[in-house]
């Protein structure tokens, strides 16, 4: 079920005559499915990085486990997940941040991913940070100043697709 049919639901059923004219902005360009106009009120609502266009949107409202969150009650949604569903089709996919910021709504920085290939991910990152933290904690034994404990890591070359 998307996003507009459920807030549709919602309003109908709780709504008086002029329920559609009392919503908000936002909830009112969600049930017209007007994407353009979401992502519009959505950024609105974030911090962005003036020299950087292509930078983070990050989001200033309410937030729930460090992730963005639009509404109260039953049609609440994960901000991301609306700028996504707003974006491009998702159906039951998980959207995975390429930029690794849980607050950052920026469709660009947005993926679609199996739920496992999410978790998958999450839990390989977490699995070498570990990994990496033991064989440092193994090298400040061996040789305290070692350099590669100062030395802060060089960004990966950009991946070829
Ligand atoms: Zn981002």
């Amino acid at each position: 079920m998307t996003t507009a049919e459920e807030y549709y639901r919602y309003y109908t059923r709780h709504g008086l005559p002029g329920w559609f004219s009392r919503l908000g902005g936002l909830r009112q360009a969600i049930i017209r499915c007007d994407g353009p106009e979401v992502l519009e009120i959505l950024r609105t609502r974030c911090t962005l990085d003036p020299k950087d266009p292509h930078g983070c949107w990050v989001w200033t409202g309410a937030k729930r486990s460090g992730y963005g969150f639009i509404g109260r009650g039953p049609t609440n949604r994960l901000a991301h997940r609306v700028a996504w569903d707003f974006t491009e089709e998702l159906g039951t996919l998980s959207v995975h941040h390429t930029c690794g910021t849980r607050l950052c709504i920026n469709p660009q920085h947005l993926a679609a991913v199996t739920h496992l290939e999410n978790v998958a991910e999450m839990l390989g990152r977490r699995s070498y940070l570990r990994r990496i933290h033991e064989l440092e904690e193994a090298l400040r034994q061996f040789d305290p100043n070692h350099p590669l404990l100062t030395r802060r890591p060089k960004p990966l070359p950009p991946e070829e697709n």
